[in-house]
């Protein structure tokens, strides 16, 4: 038990199952290693918990995207890790990060420029990976800077460039066009800069092939028991599930209105159920009269608006009086998975998981 004492909802997190995503995508990447995606606090699921669980599990690379989470991960894992900023650094934080050890993603040549003026005024190479734009317009060296690096590298004392790397836009369709795509591209970025190994899957790419793994893959999403790809089955252990109390019943007349603006009026006389988290606690508004809960595998739909802090559900297909004040509804589970709460939602598993806020009571088991 960690926090939240008194909390209405508990969002329990099976470390066991985190360890275990590790050792089965370490073991599918062999013999290049697999490295962990901790950003965004472990994808909202608590990354100074699970960091050290994933480093006894022998994970000895940790990407964050912002240099601020590097600088909360870092008392927690020992001088064997190493932790990288997959954004790179703000102007200002290139001092505090060597000081730190923090290793950034170096996306542009400003970045790379001011490293380097870092090394020389601290009068030490300074480790650093170098990001490519594959085909994804996002982050990374252009195809039109690529010479110019090569030259740059050539002559250029201050880092020692650990890896190269890119990231796959659609990874997670192994049908899309766009991953050989990318591998193409990667393969001619590995020519021109041989001295390097190449870091490039994410949780889609380490299940593509083994073309992609290079010497280092950098899943997040199927660490956190998110399906990697989304055709096929999941082959991850679940990591998440969340129960959500509720607090209060009701039986309503046919022709009662439920929630705000009214969007559903029961049809029949109806028993209705609140549940204490709504969309400040990440379950968006879109499940409103379209997503559902679970008790002992009974599906429950929602009824209404999810509000900000609660949410209705009509509980009729239950034996009445089965939920009273404080009985847990399942919100995801062995019923009702990640990806189907997202789906329902219209959104992706990250998004539900980075959504889920502060106020469930976390246990860590
Ligand atoms: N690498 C980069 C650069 C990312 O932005 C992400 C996450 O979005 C990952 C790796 C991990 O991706 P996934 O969670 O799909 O495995």
């Amino acid at each position: 038990w960690t926090s939240n004492e008194g909390a209405s909802g508990y969002l329990t997190i099976d470390l066991g199952a985190i360890r275990r995503n590790y050792e089965k995508l370490s073991a599918a990447v062999s013999p290049a290693k697999a490295a962990a995606v901790v950003k965004a606090d472990s994808y909202g699921l608590g990354a100074t918990k699970i960091a050290p669980v994933l480093l006894s599990a022998g994970c000895r690379h940790f990407f964050v995207a912002h240099f601020c989470e590097a600088i909360e991960i870092s008392p927690h894992l020992s001088d064997e890790a190493r932790i990288f900023v997959l954004n790179g650094l703000q102007p200002g934080n290139e001092t505090p990060a060597a000081e730190a050890d923090i290793i950034p993603v170096l996306n542009s040549m400003e970045q790379l420029r001011r490293w380097s003026a870092t090394a020389r005024a601290i009068h030490r190479r300074l480790p650093a990976v170098l990001q490519f734009d594959t085909g994804m317009s996002r982050l990374g060296f252009p195809p039109e800077e690529r010479s110019f690096l090569v030259e740059e590298l050539r002559s250029n004392q201050d880092l020692d460039i650990l890896f190269i790397m890119s990231h796959l836009a659609s990874a997670d369709d192994e049908d899309s066009q766009q991953n050989g795509d990318q591998l193409s591209e990667m393969r001619r970025i590995a020519e021109e800069f041989p001295a390097f190994g190449v870091c490039f899957a994410n949780s889609g790419g380490v299940f593509l092939s083994n073309e992609y793994h290079g010497v280092l893959a950098r899943p997040g999403i199927a660490l956190y028991g998110g399906t990697p790809n989304n055709g096929g089955s999941n082959p991850m252990e679940p990591v998440v599930s969340l129960d959500v109390a509720v607090i209060q019943t009701r039986t309503v007349p046919a022709g009662a209105r439920v929630g705000y603006g009214a969007t559903f009026v029961t049809k029949t006389e109806t028993r209705l159920a609140t549940i204490a988290a709504g969309y400040a606690d990440g379950l968006p508004r879109s499940l409103s009269d379209s997503g559902a809960v679970y008790y002992n595998g009974v599906r429950l739909p929602i009824v209404g608006r999810v509000s900000m802090d609660s949410i209705t559900i009509d509980v009729s297909a239950l034996p009445a009086g089965t939920l009273s004040l404080g009985s847990l509804v399942e919100v995801i589970g062995p019923n009702q998975t990640l990806e189907m709460l997202a789906a329902d939602a219209g959104t992706i598993s990250y998004e539900i998981l980075t959504s889920l806020g502060h106020r469930y009571r976390r246990q860590y088991r």
